[in-house]
């Protein structure tokens, strides 16, 4: 299913231009448009979800393919090593922006704490 409103089903279908990073036959990885470490890179499913926790409810196996796809990603942008984050945010509090589930890879260089604000 896709959602014709959402930004990153327009990225999956190529409508919008993304730089592609990883891809395979249920998940698509790009780079940030405005990256928050030297490697951020986001691995969307090809089909709409609303959040993480929609998609792991219907289909847990495709959460497993976004995980393994971020290690994919890891290993190709040579941070398997030294270290990376994966984040799904979920809701306001979280800074949420693009209701279609995501997972942010960061890395590349050493990474913040985080947690509340200030
Ligand atoms: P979130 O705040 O978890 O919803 O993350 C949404 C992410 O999408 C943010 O890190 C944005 O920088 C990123 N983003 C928004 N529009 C685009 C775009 N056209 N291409 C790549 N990344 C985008
Ligand atoms: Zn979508």
């Amino acid at each position: 299913m896709t959602e014709p409103e959402c930004l990153f089903c327009k990225i999956v279908a190529g409508d919008v231009p993304s730089t592609p990073v990883y891809e395979n036959g249920t998940v698509y990885a790009f780079r940030d448009i405005n990256p928050q470490a030297r490697v951020h890179v986001l691995v969307v499913s090809r089909q709409h979800y609303e959040d993480a926790g929609a998609l792991a409810g219907d289909d847990p196996a495709l959460l497993a393919d976004l995980v393994l796809a971020g290690v994919e990603v890891a290993r190709q942008e040579g941070i398997e090593r030294s270290g990376y984050r994966m984040v799904f945010n979920t809701g306001e509090d979280a800074g949420r922006t693009v209701f279609h589930a995501h997972l942010h890879v960061l890395g590349g260089e050493g990474l913040g704490l985080f947690g509340r604000v200030g």
